[in-house]
């Protein structure tokens, strides 16, 4: 049971605000979470939504505007000496060998030379550099340099360990084998480490960590959800209940976005109303879109989007349209602008991306027609011709079996319905078969 004495960290009411006068923004808003003796937190969310400016003023770097933090009951004040934080670029030396990187964070706490060398040996060992002592940081991969970044971190034996996206700049291969050393070390307590805090925006990574995990959204930044993850370690990216969990933190996160506003809904085809007519763009031109603007940060000018993209006009505004659609992005004034939802999307594994996609489409009523139709015969079967007759009521011939082109491309990307090619037919998956979400 958690009770106030294993309570490590406490932040009351925290808000902060950057720059002053007209200039003045506020970058979080009354945050208010614990983090427990013995706990892995992840804080999650998009980026802008101030993770950064939270564990700064957890690792004391820089004081609230409004609130209060408490470390062990006592308020914070100054650098707090018991948490270090690992930052998402390497940050070493260049001129200086592995070992003093990890050496000089001991040298500033005043350690003596020979305890400082023995601690270093010893974390360089424990984190798998055994034998790159003397080794220069150039000549190492990134994930290898990283592993010095968490020695650093470690040798001064911080209580509390801050993770500022520690993993985001390595290759995927080196972030799973780095997670899962970290993962081990934590679980066999090898550590002195009491409590770890990471920030994350890679929801799977979080939900395989984690024990609890802050939800945060921008604009200004707040938590929104605090979800805990009460699964075994050492958790399996495909077990069904990492997998539900997963979901289950998607779905705070979209729940956030802006999305069913608009007119952009309609009605179904063969209904009475105007049905919503799906933009003519193919899927992979929506994901390089959307891991365009990732890449490009969070807020761009469409010309230019447009341009370095490469695509021919009548592929990119489709694609867009799309995203806006799906409520990914949003367009303002000339500027196109990843939401929550559409970073996320981005910066996450394709079956996570397929998820998110399902749940999106369903809202759409092409959709939800498609797959109430095919729900209601026993063999969850119907030849394309029974659609292509509906759409055509509402669409020339042309469109009709371009819009049915377009909802089997995205429902097949999405494993929602597939298409058989022998038989033009469409049929549900297994995705396709569950119950609508509410
Ligand atoms: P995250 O780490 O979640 O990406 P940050 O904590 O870096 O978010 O930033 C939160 C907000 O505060 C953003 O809007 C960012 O532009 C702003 N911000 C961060 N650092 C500064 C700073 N030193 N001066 C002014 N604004 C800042
Ligand atoms: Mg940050």
């Amino acid at each position: 049971m958690m009770n106030q004495n294993n309570v490590l960290v406490e932040l009351k009411g925290i808000s902060k605000n950057y720059g002053q006068g007209q200039r003045e923004t506020r970058a979080v808003e009354n945050v208010n979470f614990n983090i427990h003796d013995g706990e892995f937190v992840a804080l999650l969310g998009p980026s802008g939504c101030g993770k950064s400016t939270l564990l700064r003023m957890i690792t004391g770097l820089m004081p609230p505007s409004e609130g209060e933090i408490l470390y062990r009951g006592e308020p914070l004040r100054g650098v707090n000496e018991h948490a270090t934080i690992v930052f998402q670029t390497f940050a070493l030396f260049p001129w200086l060998t592995v070992q003093t990187n990890v050496e000089v964070a001991l040298k500033a706490r005043d350690v003596e030379p020979n305890a400082r060398r023995e601690r270093a040996l010893k974390l360089l060992d424990l984190v798998g550099l055994d034998g790159f002592e003397s080794a220069y940081p150039r000549e190492l991969s990134g994930g290898m340099r990283q592993k010095v970044g968490f020695a650093r971190a470690l040798a001064v034996e911080p209580e509390l360990l801050c993770l500022d996206e520690p993993f985001s700049a390595l290759d995927v291969l080196s972030a799973e084998s780095l997670r899962g050393e970290l993962m081990e070390l934590w679980s066999s307590k090898a550590l002195p480490t009491r409590a770890i805090l990471l920030v994350s925006h890679n929801i799977e990574e979080a939900v395989l960590m984690a024990d609890r995990i802050i939800v945060m959204d921008k604009d200004p930044g707040r938590v929104v959800a605090e979800i805990p993850v009460n699964l075994a370690q050492p958790r399996q990216r495909k077990a069904l209940h990492v997998l539900a969990m997963v979901d289950r933190v998607y779905a705070a996160v979209a729940g956030e976005t802006p999305s069913e506003s608009k007119e952009l809904i309609g009605t179904a085809p063969g209904e009475g109303g105007k049905t919503q007519m799906l933009p003519h763009a193919p899927i992979n031109a929506i994901a390089g879109l959307m891991e365009f603007l990732a890449e490009e940060g969070k807020r761009a000018d469409l010309y230019i989007v447009g341009e370095k993209l490469g695509m021919e006009l009548d592929e990119f505004l489709p694609a867009v349209e799309a995203v806006e659609l799906l409520g990914m992005a949003t367009l303002r004034g000339g500027d196109i602008e990843l939401t929550s939802l559409g970073e996320t999307f981005a910066a996450t594994t394709i079956l996570a991306r397929k998820e998110i996609f399902a749940q999106r489409i369903r809202h759409l009523p092409m959709f939800q027609w498609i797959e109430q139709e095919l729900r209601k015969v026993s063999s969850q079967r119907l030849p394309q011709e029974f659609f292509l007759d509906v759409l055509e009521k509402e669409f020339t011939p042309v469109e009709a079996e371009r819009q049915l082109d377009f909802a089997i491309n995205w429902g097949r990307y999405a494993e929602l319905f597939e298409f058989d090619d022998d038989r033009d037919e469409l049929y549900l998956t297994t995705n396709g078969a569950q119950e609508l979400p509410v």
